[in-house]
Formats: C-alpha cells, sequence, structure tokens
C-alpha cells in the first residue's frame, strides 16, 4: 500500500485496481441520489431545448441539445498500434465533448445545467415561467431585466468559468468568475469580451473557489456555483450516460457481461467524471469499468479515495507541485462529495506524466482530425494503460469484445494559434 503512495511522491506513472471498489449491487446504497434524479435533470434539458436553440444557433441540427459526438477512432488506435507495435484489441471510441456546442468542454453539461437550473428556480419562484412554457421567452427583455439584479460566482481552472460566463451573459446575470493561476489568457479575454468579471489569483483552484464562495456569503442575491460540492452540477454530468446509452444503441453496439464498456475519465475535482461515473454506473452496472485519469502532479482524486481523506488531503502534502500542462486538471484537492459518493464505484486510477499528452493530441489530430486539449489527451492512454497491466485477464474479460470510450473533455474552443503551438511542441 504505502509502496504506491511512495512512488505517487516520486511522481512515477501509476495503474491503481481501487481496493474500495464495490459492485453496483451494493455500492449505490449509500447514495442519496437516485435515476429519478438524473432523469429530472434530462427533462429540465429537454423543457430548455427552444431557449439553447435560440440563444445557440450551432445547437439548431440538434434541436437545442447540446450533445458531442461518439466517434470512431479505430485509425488513431492503428497509429498506437504502430508506434508501440503492440496489438490493441476491441472496439475504441471518442466522447468528443472537446466538440460540445456552446463552450467546448465538458463543463457545456455540468456548469450549463445549473444555470438553467438556478435561472428556472427564480423566475417560477417569480410566476414569471411554468415549466409548460416555451422557454424561449427567457430571452425576451422582461427576464434580461429580472435576471439583471442577480449575481453569479464560480471558482474555476478555466472551463468551468467559460461556461457558466458565456450562459450566465446570455441570460444577463452578472457574472463573476473567479480564476486560478492555470487558467489560460484566452478564456479570460474571451469572458471579459462578454461582459463578465474575471478576477485572478495567482494560486491555485482551491483558491479561486473559496474566494467565490466568499464572495457569495457576503450577499444573498449572489447565487455560488460550488465546483466542489455541488449536486445540481453532478446531476447535469450524468445525464450524460442516457445520451451515451442511446448513441451506443445506433451503432449497435453491445454492453454486457461479455462485452464490457471500458470508460477513461480525465479528472480535475471530480464533479464531471464524478457525474458521468454515477449515470454510466445506474445504467450499465458492473458492466461499465470506470477509470479516472489524472496527471502525475495532481492526481487529487486517487489520492484521496486511496488514503480514504477526500478532501482532506492535498497533494501538495505529499510534495506534488499541482503544476501541469493538463490545467484542466490541475486540481490539488479532490471534491469530498464526489469521493464519498461515488469513489467506490470507481474500477481504477492511473496517471499520466505530461509528456505523454502531446503525443495523444497529434496522433488524433493528423489521425482523425479531431483538436482536443492536454487535459482531454490523458483519457487517450486509458487502454494502453490497462493492457499493459493485464487488466483484462485478472477480471476474465476477453479484450477482443470490450469498447473503449475515451472522454474528450475539451478543446474546441482553444484558439488554432494555441493549438498549431501544441502541434509544434517537441515532447
Ligand atoms: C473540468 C475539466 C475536466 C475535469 O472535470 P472535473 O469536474 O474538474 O473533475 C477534465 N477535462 C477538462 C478539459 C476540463 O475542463
Amino acid at each position: 500500500m504505502n509502496s504506491i503512495l511512495e512512488a505517487m511522491k516520486n511522481r512515477k506513472e501509476l495503474f491503481w485496481i481501487n481496493s474500495t471498489f464495490e459492485s453496483t449491487s451494493t455500492g449505490f446504497d449509500k447514495l442519496s441520489l437516485n435515476i429519478e434524479d438524473i432523469m429530472d435533470a434530462e427533462k429540465r434539458l429537454q423543457r430548455f431545448r427552444p431557449f439553447i436553440e435560440k440563444a445557440f444557433p450551432e445547437t439548431k441540427a440538434n434541436n437545442g441539445l447540446i450533445e458531442s459526438e461518439l466517434i470512431d477512432i479505430h485509425k488513431t488506435t492503428q497509429m498506437f498500434q504502430i508506434k508501440e507495435q503492440k496489438y490493441y484489441p476491441g472496439k475504441y471510441f471518442l466522447k468528443a465533448d472537446s466538440q460540445l456546442p456552446v463552450s467546448g468542454s465538458v463543463k457545456a453539461r455540468g456548469g450549463i445545467y445549473e444555470i438553467l437550473h438556478h435561472a428556472e428556480n427564480l423566475a417560477i419562484e417569480n410566476n414569471m415561467l411554468k415549466e409548460d412554457d416555451d422557454y424561449s421567452i427567457l430571452l425576451n427583455d422582461s427576464f434580461k431585466k429580472f435576471f439583471s439584479q442577480y449575481k453569479i460566482a464560480v471558482g474555476s481552472t478555466g472551463n468551468l468559468g467559460l461556461s457558466i460566463g458565456i450562459i450566465g451573459s446570455v441570460l444577463n446575470f452578472n457574472v463573476t468568475v473567479h480564476m486560478s493561476a492555470d487558467a489560460k489568457t484566452w478564456k479570460k479575454e474571451l469572458l471579459r469580451s462578454k461582459g463578465v468579471t474575471v478576477k485572478e489569483y495567482e494560486d491555485d483552484y482551491s483558491v479561486a473557489v473559496r474566494e467565490g464562495r466568499k464572495q457569495a456569503d457576503n450577499d444573498s442575491k449572489t447565487y455560488f456555483v460550488d465546483d466542489e460540492n455541488s449536486e445540481i452540477l453532478f446531476l447535469g454530468y450524468a445525464t450524460a450516460a442516457l445520451r451515451l446509452k442511446s448513441q451506443l444503441e445506433e451503432k449497435k453496439i453491445i454492453v454486457d457481461s461479455r462485452h464490457p464498456l471500458m470508460v477513461y475519465l480525465p479528472c480535475g475535482v471530480g464533479g464531471a467524471p464524478g457525474g458521468i461515473t454515477f449515470g454510466l454506473k445506474k445504467i450499465f452496472g458492473d458492466n461499465v469499468h470506470i477509470f479516472f485519469a489524472e496527471p502525475t502532479e495532481s492526481p487529487c482524486m486517487f489520492l484521496g479515495v486511496f488514503t480514504g481523506k477526500h478532501e482532506n488531503i492535498s497533494v501538495k502534502d505529499i510534495g506534488l507541485t499541482n503544476i501541469t500542462e493538463a490545467d484542466g486538471l490541475a486540481v490539488g484537492r479532490p471534491s469530498g462529495f464526489v469521493g464519498k459518493t461515488v469513489g467506490h464505484l470507481i474500477n481504477g486510477f492511473y496517471t499520466l506524466n505530461d509528456n505523454h499528452l502531446y503525443p495523444y493530441l497529434k496522433d488524433i489530430y493528423l489521425m482523425d482530425h479531431i483538436k482536443i486539449e492536454p487535459s482531454a489527451a490523458i483519457s487517450l492512454a486509458g487502454p494502453r494503460i490497462l493492457l499493459a497491466n493485464d487488466y483484462f485477464e485478472l477480471k476474465n474479460i476477453n479484450p477482443y469484445k470490450a469498447t473503449h470510450v475515451s472522454w474528450a473533455t475539451g478543446g474546441n474552443m482553444v484558439p488554432d494559434e494555441e493549438f498549431k503551438k501544441w502541434l509544434e511542441s517537441n515532447f
């Protein structure tokens, strides 16, 4: 056990089969959330479709549904096989949240959902809206005036702030984003151009969140999006599982005990991968195997679940820096809510050095023409790591029957110039 901590301290790349893992037959007993909660979130997103379609014309083709494609990436996988001189059995897909409309990252699920939820609550409480109305009326001036009395605060490494700033400014809320030092300049500039207040901190994510919380504590008209503890955010992410289920069905991909689904989720504070895990386990039970992926300098959820200390331990406590090229994953202290809610449903964890991220990012761009960011690239390492660690033999799975889904959590909004630098980097 201690040898894992020792290796983590020494920035070794690790694969850990979660020793606290529980089957879904018992693992859900501890949870207060249920499938009905996911369905409720999905229904809310359905009610907002006319609004989203009108506010964001790029969602027109999907009638206001913010959804990404499930993309066959066997070409990229062939590239891995050639480079590594290894055979990769099974089917390979990318869940391309990197191309999600509106904000180009997985945060377009949770972050946007939470603001819609808040706007709906305010409007209904004030008798301005009923659930069976056409929600595109929320774009009318009367609503703009109404929402302008209210403030929203959030702490972020970048992408959450971006999604909340975008949706918040469309609704005409006063949004303040507290950005950690990791946040990229272009994200701050884009937000400011939309009238969002951006506060910058020379410190990491936990500090940015704390400042956001402080702002809201002193003001009853400020709503704080709590990335570390929000059940609403979590449920917004969880709806992804319903969507993935229908996409797999469309592609006639079977998921059962003989044909398991292996899902690789990049993890920062844990809300996005945690919510998706909750949804997927509710739908597929033990037939989905979930792996959280983190940089070797920021393995916060791994550390929290491994030690059982959750939010009471930070990667800095074991001498790591929490400095990583994967800015979306630069979180030192995990969400205690997520660790305690779904930590035991995660099959395994792995860590990766930053120098592996750019080669993955380049390969998928060259072979399948998909633009992802370094944080998302970590998900592409999952299959190699399972194969190298004999996971399939250990679990008695025929690797030829498995379907792999790497969750590409962001990328589309990265400016071309920045992306070009990554492609040309010498890693
Ligand atoms: C936020 C983010 C993640 C991780 O989500 P958490 O909820 O912080 O765990 C992964 N990748 C990208 C690109 C992100 O922006």
